[in-house]
């Protein structure tokens, strides 16, 4: 507890001297993460969704379109999709509240809204609809990056500057890209082997738990109270980002990807092929039934080389949100946290 304050005071500090510092900001999972989350949703379309979707891709693989509006940065004629990769929220806030940060539309939120309803529209034209695909693919990977539901000051942690695996770096890159490639220095085979792990890892109940709310406001929430939790269990100033904070938050981390990846196949299915992931449902309960085989929603059980359960939170939030790390020592209970 002790020691947590001071590494929260430290940060502040360092925060404040970072805050004059020039900062090119950074809004996304890095490439990899991107492609961890798109991969897994994809794997979950339907035969009609992947059609639809390779129909309005062409040749682009998934993993390019995940990361089209990241590559497109620095080109001036897409620079209004810039703020629409995160959402601020004041800082003292404890929830997300869309009449107060809506911010007249332009944000992740919204934006995923918007171009679902764009995706979805089949009287559009083509090549609307691909860069909405590619919008989704990357934005529904970014909601689920903690710190792109964040505060402004900070530019939702890149004005947090910390040492990661003893290099300069600060708390968004962190987030968006070092933690995986720290994950990626253990996986032979990197992001798509990654991914692979992590999808299969996914529990029917997890995939019921994940998919219960389609509302992206709903998400973000979930996605603003990891962000708490990583304010408050910022790393030591002197230590910085390490391994231990990498053991601690690995599980949160692996989760998010999960869940966003979960969403994304959802969200894509019911766009590119509304009514097919119900029809697939159908006939894989009436074939099971046939075979003798216990239905899809009764007892089931978990995948052969599942990961360990992820318990649920222990003082935290919703029950839908992404675990928190595990070991006692973090997400303090704080007289007076506001929750
Ligand atoms: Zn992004």
């Amino acid at each position: 507890m002790q020691s947590r304050i001071a590494s929260l005071a430290s940060l502040s500090i360092v925060v404040s001297i970072a805050a004059s510092a020039a900062c090119a900001p950074c809004f996304a999972w890095g490439d990899d993460g991107h492609k961890i989350v798109a991969t897994i949703g994809t794997a979950m379309l339907t035969e009609d969704a992947q059609k639809a979707l390779r129909d309005i891709l062409g040749d682009e693989t998934v993993a390019d379109a995940a990361v089209w509006a990241d590559k497109m940065r620095s080109d001036p004629q897409y620079t209004w999709i810039a703020p629409l990769h995160y959402i601020n929220v004041p800082r003292n806030a404890t929830s997300l509240d869309m009449a107060r940060d809506g911010n007249g539309g332009v944000q992740v939120v919204s934006s995923i809204i918007k171009y679902r309803d764009i995706l979805k529209d089949t009287s559009k034209p083509k090549e609307e609809r691909r860069l909405a695909l590619r919008l989704l693919i990357h934005f529904v990977g970014d909601l689920h990056q903690p710190f792109h539901v964040s505060y402004k000051e900070d530019l939702g942690g890149n004005k947090l500057s910390v040492q990661s695996f003893g290099k300069k770096s600060n708390m968004h890159k962190v987030w968006d890209s070092e933690l995986i490639r720290r994950r990626l220095n253990d996986t032979k085979g990197g992001w798509a082997t990654m991914s692979a792990d992590l999808r299969q890892s996914i529990t029917p109940e997890q995939l019921k738990k994940w998919t219960a709310s389609g509302d992206p406001a709903v998400w973000a929430n979930e996605a603003f109270s990891i962000t708490r939790l990583l304010y408050r269990d910022a790393p030591d100033a002197r230590t910085g980002v390490d391994d231990a904070y990498f053991q601690r938050w690995q599980p949160t981390l692996n989760e998010c990807l999960k869940v966003g990846g979960v969403r994304l196949g959802t969200l894509l299915n019911d766009a590119l092929a509304p009514g097919s992931a119900k029809a697939a449902k159908d006939a894989k309960a009436a074939k099971d039934a046939k075979s003798g085989k216990p239905a899809k929603d009764s007892k089931q059980q978990a995948p052969k080389d599942q990961a360990p359960k992820e318990q649920a939170p222990r003082d935290q939030a919703p029950a839908s949100t992404p675990t928190a790390p595990k070991s006692g020592n973090t997400a303090p209970k704080q007289s007076g946290a506001p929750e």
